[in-house]
């Protein structure tokens, strides 16, 4: 069995122009080369204008695509919305499912986040499911709960799915790391990657799946990140969108 590459997934949120997504693609393709022989699959995850671009930019390259997001509706009278079949035919091969900022400022409920994440699968788009406890969960000691109550639905769902579920990605991002320059200590994020990971062999369905850590992720800690075991990627939000911060977190 080949070894899961390791992910670097580039969340630029709302922050990317077209004309810079299109160049950031474009050094992603010459950075991708650069790594080639260090089985690093980089992911970039544009908003919705650019998707097509970026994927017909990268297409030649190792380079993926996600969406930031799909609908939980597979089409029909939801305007504004986007489907995972739309997002499919721009060519993308993974889609981002409940961030804590859609979970938080959109009060998507873990139930529709598994909506999400099956309508990615039948669509043959991975699904990079994001969980993760708030602060005040965090210190009344939640966590696993709050993970298990993101999870399960995700799990029943992605059961039922006839689409390939091998390639969902999990990624655990504590929402008081995001964007605050706080990582969680080692030790702490060592048991939580470590119960994961034994949840989801446990579970089954999702055993294969690839672990992220996401949260303040920059140049400085992502050595020590990536060398917990079971942290397989990054997802990585405010040091994505500078390419040449981007690439020195790979090269890192
Ligand atoms: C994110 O929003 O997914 C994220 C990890 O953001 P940041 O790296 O900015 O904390």
């Amino acid at each position: 069995m080949s070894e899961k590459p390791e992910l670097f997934v580039a969340n630029w949120k709302m922050n990317q122009r077209h004309e810079h997504a299109v160049s950031f693609a474009e050094r992603a393709c010459a950075l991708a080369e650069e790594v080639a022989t260090d089985n690093k699959q980089l992911i970039l995850c544009p908003s919705f204008p650019s998707l097509f671009d970026v994927t017909t930019i990268t297409s030649e390259s190792t380079v993926a695509v996600a969406a930031q997001d799909c609908s939980e509706y597979e089409s029909g009278a939801y305007t504004g919305q986007v489907s995972a079949a739309m997002i499919a035919d721009t060519g993308c091969s993974y889609c981002i499912v409940g961030h804590s900022e859609r979970r938080q400022g959109l009060d998507e409920s873990s139930e529709v986040v598994a909506r999400k994440a099956a309508c990615a699968v039948e669509n043959m788009l991975a699904p990079i499911v994001c969980i993760g406890e708030t602060l005040p969960e965090q210190k009344e000691g939640h966590t696993f709960a709050i993970l298990e109550k993101q999870l399960n639905p995700v799990l029943t769902q992605l059961a039922q799915c006839k689409g390939d579920i091998n390639d969902t990605v999990i990624a655990y991002e504590p929402v008081w790391s995001i964007g605050t320059g706080i990582v969680p200590e080692k030790k702490i994020l060592k048991s939580i990657f470590d119960w994961l990971h034994d949840y989801l062999q446990t579970a089954g369905q999702l055993a294969e799946a690839s672990l992220l850590y996401g949260g303040s992720v920059d140049e400085k800690n992502a050595p020590g990140l990536m060398g917990l075991d079971t942290v397989d990627g990054l997802l990585i939000g405010g040091a994505s969108v500078d390419f040449q911060s981007f690439r020195k977190i790979v090269l890192s």
